[in-house]
């Protein structure tokens, strides 16, 4: 099939080249030519394991192409995918500004290309949207912008499950397809393109599949705040809620995974946060109060006050932090916690170095230096290139990272104390003197 990936961030991007690697025919759409340059050169525009490799095959073998025109992609094409930001407004509703001007590109697109030879062209929102969008943002443009002689159109939902870090491998075996529509022809374009994948795709209504998404997510941010909470109270009794939470999970009739309950750091990243916002102005729009769910929210935020009291509470000015994208093997630095934290230190007069093993001096490239440089210049002083910098003459490290470049450093450079955000860091960090956990 040709497929055309509207947004070429952390889903496209990875949308795009694993479509690629299955044979697809791929053309990538981006407004920034920092997204689109790089592909073009068979490289990654986001950090994420085995992408460049995976771009570098797509581009090589002709199968994998990445525009700012979106009639080039359009052209022929049988699906056009939308994975462009939907990010939070000041109240909390979500910004559909990005998907309603994808689906104009679109529909003005095809007012000027060839139709693919059936005529029929699927569009698909990949985006997490509000339930209502396809109908309410995506149809009316469409019915303001009808496409041009043997062009028909069908619109679906469907959400993306992956994860930053472990992107491919996410892609290739998600969680469950779900593909929203009333259109039977868009239900059998997505059976053929998702086929290969290890579920089976499952057709729902549209709204069902725009709710699914929020669900999920409000799930996983729960489940990370209630293992907070259990690790912020057990530990004034010296328990390790990460054994708690290891029996906790073998209690058969919870049938509950053990992701997202690892006592420790707050939730962070371009999704929790966002969809949990999201969920919390529905619940405002229509009168409706979600404790549990506001509850969640405000848990999450109460981490990095807990963290920066006990820095206060200790001694010395002196603060490395280890690790400051929202979590290891991502260069995403979207509402990150260790951002947060690093901002509220260097509010109250504490030194910080900063290393993080992608989001540092010598591998910042494209959009990414162009966030630091543009929202974060007060933090881009402080990045070092090296951990062992970032701990000479610390006094107390913060490390929210299981990198191995930074457990080796703490293992030969340890500073006075180590509170380990991560709760990952092995038993070797873990004996060192002064070392604390967060929720153990
Ligand atoms: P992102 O910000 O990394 O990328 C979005 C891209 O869309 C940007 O490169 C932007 O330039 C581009 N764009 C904006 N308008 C465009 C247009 N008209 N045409 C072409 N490109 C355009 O976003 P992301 O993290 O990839 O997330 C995309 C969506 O997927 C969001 O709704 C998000 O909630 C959802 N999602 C994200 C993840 C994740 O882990 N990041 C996982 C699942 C779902």
């Amino acid at each position: 099939m040709k497929v055309a990936v509207f947004g070429l961030g952390y889903v496209g991007s990875v949308t795009a080249a694993c479509l690629a690697a299955n044979g697809h025919d791929v053309w990538g759409v981006d407004v920034d030519t920092a997204k689109v340059d790089p592909i073009t050169m068979g490289r990654s525009p986001v950090v994420e394991p085995g992408l460049d490799e995976l771009m570098a095959a797509g581009v090589a073998a002709g199968r994998l192409h990445a525009t700012t025109d979106p009639r080039a992609a359009l052209d022929r094409a049988d699906v056009s995918l939308i994975c462009v930001g939907t990010p939070s407004t000041a109240s909390g509703s979500t910004d559909l500004t990005y998907i309603r001007r994808a689906v104009q590109d679109i529909a003005a697109a095809a007012r000027t290309v060839a139709p693919p030879a059936s005529g029929f062209h699927s569009i698909v929102i990949r985006s997490t949207v509000p339930p209502g969008t396809v109908d309410t943002v995506v149809g009316p443009v469409l019915a303001e912008q009808p496409p041009g002689d043997g062009f028909d159109f069908g619109t679906a939902m469907c959400p993306e499950f992956l994860r930053e870090g472990s992107g491919l491998a996410d892609f290739f075996a998600p969680p469950f397809v779900v593909v929203g529509t009333a259109d039977p022809r868009v239900g059998s374009a997505l059976t053929e393109l998702f086929g290969f994948l290890p579920k089976p795709v499952q057709v729902v209504d549209v709204r069902t599949a725009e709710a699914l998404k929020y669900a999920c997510n409000a799930f996983h941010a729960t489940k990370v705040s209630f293992a907070n909470e259990m690790g912020r109270i057990f530990r004034f009794y010296a328990v390790d809620s990460r054994e708690v939470m290891r029996l906790f999970c073998q209690d058969t009739s919870l049938n509950i995974s053990p992701y997202y309950l690892r006592p420790g750091f707050a939730f962070g990243g371009s999704c929790l946060p966002k969809d949990l916002r999201s969920v919390l102005h529905l619940a405002r729009m229509n009168d409706t109060d979600l404790p549990l769910l506001a509850g969640t929210l405000a848990s999450n935020e109460l981490i990095v006050r807990d963290v920066v009291d006990r820095v206060v509470a200790g001694p010395g000015r002196e603060v490395a932090l280890l690790g400051l994208s929202f979590k290891t093997a991502t260069d995403d630095l979207r509402e990150s916690p260790s951002v947060e934290l690093a901002e509220r230190l260097i509010g109250k007069g504490y030194n910080v170095r900063i290393y993080d093993s992608i989001v540092n001096p010598s591998r910042l490239v494209g959009a990414n230096k162009r966030h630091v440089q543009s929202k974060l210049p007060h933090l881009q002083r402080v990045l070092t290139d090296d951990p062992v910098e970032a701990l000479r003459g610390a006094d107390l490290a913060l490390v929210s990272t299981t990198d191995s470049q930074v457990v080796d450093a703490l293992l030969e450079h340890p500073p006075g104390r180590t509170i380990d955000l991560s709760g990952r860091l092995g038993a070797d960090v873990e004996a060192l003197p002064g070392y604390e956990g967060v929720g153990w």
